[in-house]
């Protein structure tokens, strides 16, 4: 018999777990089978979130240094730099907000207390810290020894070093080879045990979902259709209207001009969900079809397709929102600012593969005391929103060589 594909597994552990959740939900908490049940998919469900945390660290530093060294020399490669990362930086921002402005009209998930979380949730209160107290704190994280960092987890220390390392690494250009290409190989490894923990994503999912089923009530999926509906939306929102303005009024072409350069690489992006499976069509439209040179092209559309994220940006953001409003927290100012932060930093940590915004989910919920077990709730709907929000993301780079070629004068 033919193996199905992991999209068909997922789907398949998603309808398994919820049906055998509202089966034991049915049976009651004290019969024998619910119980011993429960237990087990108690441990499998920790183990795949252990499995995912194990990773993160190693991936985001990897991911991040060889997209920087993988940056070539360039005639104005000052001025590219700067524009393409202000350019990212910028068009991230601008999703968050309107994720997170969405998020907190709408209010997905509020009114609801999930039972599952209350006792991660007694962590809780020790993380409230005042606005200028945070801005202190968060510059004070940044430059950290990069080993005690990456021991400890420290994801925005971990991010500075990796930056660094990657800029050395093109200053260096020859001399660094070997580390360049050391680092190259790590990232390829630990894609590689990515793509194993990944394998067990239809397990580590219907674990999870029997155990919050079990414990839950409809309700919630009421709750996460309002989710999907306020990410969809934002998210069309974004690649519909924000990017093309954009494109517009810097670059002067027209929306439907610019879908019919792209729509290869966009329609790619949405069937793989992944900006690097979609990175060589990527650059064909942008090259041929969207005439933007290939200096900056190849400069731009690469490290775009590792830390241009506009659609996971979005979507982290209002899915750390979701969640707060899930477990009844409201999440101060200072708090929806760290969100803001990490979320950037968790887009521009994911690489570019189905599912790596779902890792890096982690962190985000972390970062306000969230309890990591709470992706739970957003792995059945993960694959349904990373179509999307790739594809967002591909747009975003696309729409980035083709600001930056405008914005970056011709040489003399
Ligand atoms: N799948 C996305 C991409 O490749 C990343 C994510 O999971 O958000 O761009």
């Amino acid at each position: 018999m033919k193996r199905l594909n992991l999209n068909t597994q997922i789907l398949l552990g998603t309808i398994l777990g919820v049906a055998i959740g509202v089966y034991f939900h049915a049976l009651g908490a004290e019969h024998q089978t619910v119980r011993a049940g429960l237990y087990t998919s108690g441990l499998v469900g920790t183990l795949f979130i252990d499995l995912l945390k194990m990773i993160l660290i190693p991936l985001v530093f990897c991911s991040i240094s060889v997209g920087v060294a993988n940056l070539r020399q360039h005639q104005q490669m000052h001025q590219v730099w700067v524009t393409t990362l202000l350019y990212f930086v910028c068009t991230m921002a601008v999703a968050m907000v309107l994720g997170m402005a969405a998020s907190l009209y709408f209010r997905p998930g509020s009114g609801l207390e999930i039972e599952l979380f209350e006792h991660a949730m007694q962590n809780f209160e020790a993380k409230q810290l005042p606005l200028p107290e945070f801005f202190a704190q968060f510059l004070h994280g940044l430059f950290v020894n990069p080993f005690m960092a990456l021991s400890q987890g420290n994801v925005l220390a971990v991010v500075m070093f990796a930056l660094m390392l990657g800029i050395a690494l093109v200053m260096g250009g020859e001399r660094f080879k070997h580390m360049h290409l050391l680092l190259q190989e790590a990232l390829d490894v630990t894609m590689l045990i990515v793509g194993w923990v990944m394998r067990l994503a239809p397990l580590g999912i219907m674990a999870l979902l029997i155990k919050l089923v079990a414990s839950q009530d409809a309700t919630m999926l009421t709750m996460l259709a309002k989710f999907v509906a306020v990410v969809i939306g934002t998210l069309l929102l974004h690649g519909m209207v924000v990017l093309p303005l954009i494109l517009y009024l810097v670059a002067g072409m027209s929306p439907l001009t610019f879908w019919r350069g792209a729509r290869e690489a966009l329609v790619t992006a949405f069937a793989t969900s992944s900006s690097s499976a979609t990175l060589p069509v990527t650059l064909r439209c942008v090259n041929q079809q969207l005439k933007v040179k290939p200096e900056i092209a190849g400069f731009v559309v690469p490290l775009g397709a590792t830390v241009n994220m506009d659609g996971t940006a979005l979507y982290e953001a209002a899915a750390a929102l979701f969640v707060a409003n899930l477990v009844g927290v409201e999440l101060s100012f200072a708090q929806q600012l760290t969100v803001f932060f990490i979320a950037m930093i968790a887009a521009l940590g994911a690489p570019g593969i189905p599912s790596a915004g779902m890792v890096t989910m982690v962190l985000v919920l972390q970062s306000v005391g969230l309890p990591a077990e709470a992706i739970a709730i957003l792995l059945p709907v993960d694959r349904l929103l990373d179509t999307l929000r790739t594809t967002v993301n591909v747009q975003g780079d696309m729409v980035g060589s083709l600001v930056v070629q405008r914005l970056v004068a011709e040489p003399a």
